[in-house]
């Protein structure tokens, strides 16, 4: 296969030189990046739509939704899957905007999860849909799911989500506990002034259950950076402030890979994970990349380089081309963000990129 023939059908938005010929990249072994991580978990973006308005995720009002062409089709989809999976991706997270609005959501975990290489499919929602949803999700062979629940005041909830009810999320986070999508991991993003109060009661969940509840330091993405210029709250502070209540927690480390440093509450059933994205980035150990609803690869959560799928597939692409286009922009993928140096990304909120 040679790359010439695409040259015409992609658009490699955002990387150096849009008109440069692709190296052709070996196909027998997995991809990694310039600077030799292994990249191996695709967070794909279902759509960017959803059914809350977090403070911190979109703006009140302006935003402006994909029209429905623009999305990849669920075929479009499946076949970066299986380009994805033949390049050595072997997890896949179903995100968006809210994964549960997709209404082919079942029939996707269900392909996905056939795929030769595919070892685990896991979905974050924020679970308004899930009380439904979560039996034939599991059935479908979803393996678990993390859940945004901010804070557990029904009033604060619905400031938080701009009018999302929390009784109908506690029975989300219940059926999927019930269904086995075990473990349940929880997130919050944590503001200053807004839910950092309501942190030694979400905290104090593990106490009862053997779930993950982990707190994630609010990034500066477009259309939220007033809210959170100043709302970062740092992991070291939260975990002081639990410290003082229940004394030293017990430090569980970094496992590889992952984006949590976890810890326990003496005693208790579940873990705690703190994210601090800002204060202590993880770019070193990074081993994943998005795909947005409308079909681009997005290299790196706090920058804007992207590599268009979408185009490829639609000018005709085959599954091998679509493979050497994802090891492309493995190979593009930037060593970390720049949010140290004031470099923020312009051109996607965090709805439409999914976290
Ligand atoms: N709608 C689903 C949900 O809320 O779980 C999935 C999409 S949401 C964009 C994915 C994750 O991003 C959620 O855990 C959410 O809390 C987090 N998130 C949204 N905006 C954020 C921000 N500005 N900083 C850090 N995390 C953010
Ligand atoms: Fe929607 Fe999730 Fe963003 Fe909240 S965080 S607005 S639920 S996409």
């Amino acid at each position: 296969m040679t790359n010439s023939g695409l040259q015409t059908t992609t658009i490699p938005l955002y990387l150096p030189d849009p008109h440069a010929t692709l190296p052709q990249y070996a196909d027998d072994e997995p991809a990694h990046d310039s600077f030799g991580r292994r990249i191996n978990y695709l967070r794909i973006s279902l759509t960017d739509r959803c059914n809350f308005r977090c403070v911190y995720c979109m703006p009140a009002v302006g935003t402006q939704f994909l029209p429905r062409p623009e999305l990849l089709t669920t075929d479009e989809l499946l076949l970066v899957v299986r380009a994805a999976a033949a390049a050595g991706f072997q997890k896949i997270r179903l995100t968006g905007g809210e994964p549960t609005l997709r209404p082919d959501l079942v029939e996707i975990v269900t392909a996905i999860k056939a795929t030769p290489g595919i070892t685990h499919v896991a979905m974050t929602t924020n679970a308004l849909r899930l009380a439904k949803l979560a039996q034939p999700l599991k059935e479908a062979g979803l393996d678990r799911v993390n859940i945004s629940i901010d804070t557990l005041d029904p009033a604060k909830f619905r400031q938080v989500t701009r009018g999302g009810k929390l009784d109908m999320v506690w029975e989300g986070i219940q059926a999927a506990d019930q269904v086995g999508l075990h473990p349940i991991k929880l997130n919050a993003v944590v503001v200053r002034g807004l839910n950092d109060e309501e942190v030694p009661q979400l905290a104090a969940l593990t106490l009862r259950y053997p779930w993950e509840m982990r707190f994630i330091e609010v990034m500066p993405l477009t259309g939220v950076a007033d809210v959170a210029e100043d709302g970062v709250v740092k992991s070291e502070e939260l975990i002081a402030q639990l410290e003082q209540i229940h004394g030293p927690l017990e430090d569980l480390g970094l496992a590889p890979t992952d984006s949590a440093r976890r810890y326990r509450i003496p005693g208790a059933k579940g873990k705690l994970g703190f994210i601090s994205a800002v204060s202590d980035p993880f770019c070193a150990t990074c081993n994943r990349m998005r795909l947005t609803a409308d079909g681009r690869l997005h290299l790196c959560l706090l920058r804007d380089n992207e590599l268009d799928l979408r185009a490829a597939i639609r000018g005709g692409a085959s599954q091998a081309q679509i493979e050497q286009l994802v090891r492309h922009a493995v190979a593009m993928k930037p060593w970390g963000h720049g949010l140290p140096e004031h470099v923020l990304p312009t051109l996607r909120g965090m709805s439409q990129l999914g976290g």
